[in-house]
């Protein structure tokens, strides 16, 4: 993680009812709550039934509805939950900071980025891996709980924390599936298809690399068929290949002329990258395993990416929260590339406010996936391949219904 200053935001930020914080308003309790996450589901590398994700509560002091405002926030989908990190580490160096440590210099908000800094102190640099994921939980909540205080939805909070100018309220999304299925796996793979194409889906990625290269043609030239293009169908291979493979397999792509080719090899195998991108004008898709801003520079020196063509897809909630993915950001446009390429993996509440708040390229959807989650709110419409956050406050974790039984037993605490 790279090092942030306390922040500091003009005062036309706020809205007018927004009264701030004062000296006595403080962060009273942090709380973390492992949930299993639902899915037998496997890509061409993982099985996700054994997986879980941390739950974290930030509880503030500041009293609603009888109530204190709480800030909820989750590391995203496929890294475990990181309880040990969090409750032996990152969350007693938070609660024994000094309060006035924890808030904006105008004392207009609680600092995620100078509470980062706290949660991270004495960590050594580099080997990012589970730790980047647990502070990302913690830093999420942080920005949850920030705009449930001004009383806004998170993307609202976000783009005037960053000045970013969003275009519209909707994004791009496409729905992430097209897994491996024991059994009549073909057929299957178009009957869930097409159940996303009734759920207002346009566009579908799928897996690749868990099957003969005859077999996953045989799965890609059925979601083209049912998308109607190549163009709208993005197939990825979970890092699996090898470069022999992996060339093999972008010939049949570059054919096919599909949407993109998601993690060909080993995430941070930037050779391979730099080749495949010279043999093809495919747009190569990765960065989901990649949690730090000196990560993303490393890709971008050595891994070939082209503006304007490639895909990115670092995940806030696996990288150390918003505060790192601002900076990651801030990389990739020093680079030449433009925020529209950027599609963060997750599929979920978390990161369609920060798409929107960001005015990103889009969010990634798991339709009926990865409960409780992954996919988006009841409240949140989704038509012509596009979806649009409600006007909850925060990420509107409270409003999927799935969730509702895990913060109620995490508010149990409080
Ligand atoms: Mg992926």
């Amino acid at each position: 993680m790279t090092q942030g200053m306390a922040t500091q935001l003009p005062e036309s930020v706020f809205p007018e009812r927004y009264g701030g914080l004062n000296s006595l308003n403080k962060i009273t309790g942090i709380y973390e709550l492992s949930v299993p996450l639902e899915g037998d589901i496997t890509n061409a590398v993982v099985n996700f039934s054994a997986h879980d994700v941390s739950l974290v509560a930030v509880v503030s002091n500041i009293i609603r509805f009888g109530r204190p405002v709480v800030g909820y926030g989750f590391n995203s989908i496929g890294r475990f939950a990181q309880s040990g990190i969090l409750q032996g580490r990152m969350v007693p160096r938070v609660l024994n900071a000094d309060s006035a440590s924890l808030v904006s210099e105008n004392e207009d908000f609680f600092d995620p980025a100078a509470i980062s800094s706290i949660a991270m102190s004495n960590e050594k640099p580099g080997g990012h891996g589970d730790r980047a994921g647990a502070l990302a939980a913690l830093e999420l909540a942080v920005w949850d709980l920030n705009a449930k205080l001004a009383d806004e939805p998170a993307w609202s909070w976000i783009s005037k924390c960053h000045a970013t100018r969003i275009e519209r309220l909707d994004v791009s999304t496409y729905a992430a599936g097209g897994y491996y299925y024991s059994t009549d796996s073909l057929a299957r793979l178009g009957d869930e298809l097409r159940r996303y194409r009734d759920l207002g889906f346009d566009g579908f990625k799928i897996k690749i690399g868990g099957a003969s290269l005859e077999a996953d043609l045989e799965r890609i030239d059925t979601a083209v068929d049912l998308a109607g293009s190549g163009q709208r169908v993005a197939v990825d291979a979970n890092g699996r290949f090898d470069t022999e493979t992996a060339v093999r397999y972008l010939e049949s792509i570059s054919v096919r002329g599909l949407r993109w080719f998601e993690e060909p090899g080993d995430p941070l195998d930037f050779e391979l990258l730099s080749q495949l991108s010279t043999m093809s004008d495919i747009p190569l898709a990765t960065g989901e395993n990649l949690f730090s801003v000196q990560d993303t520079r490393n890709l971008l020196l050595y891994g070939g990416m082209k503006p304007g063509r490639d895909v990115f897809q670092m995940d806030a909630g696996l990288s150390y929260g918003l505060t790192e993915y601002v900076k990651m950001l801030g990389q990739l446009e020093s680079a030449g590339m433009n925020r529209n390429q950027c599609f963060p993996h997750g599929g979920h509440l978390i990161n369609l406010h920060i798409a929107v708040g960001l005015n990103l390229g889009g969010c990634e959807a798991y339709p009926g996936v990865f409960g409780p989650f992954g996919g988006f709110s009841p409240a949140c419409e989704i038509s012509d391949g596009r979806v649009t956050p409600s006007d909850a406050p925060g990420f509107g974790l409270e409003e999927k219904p799935e969730l509702i039984p895990y913060l109620n037993k995490l508010g149990e605490a409080f």
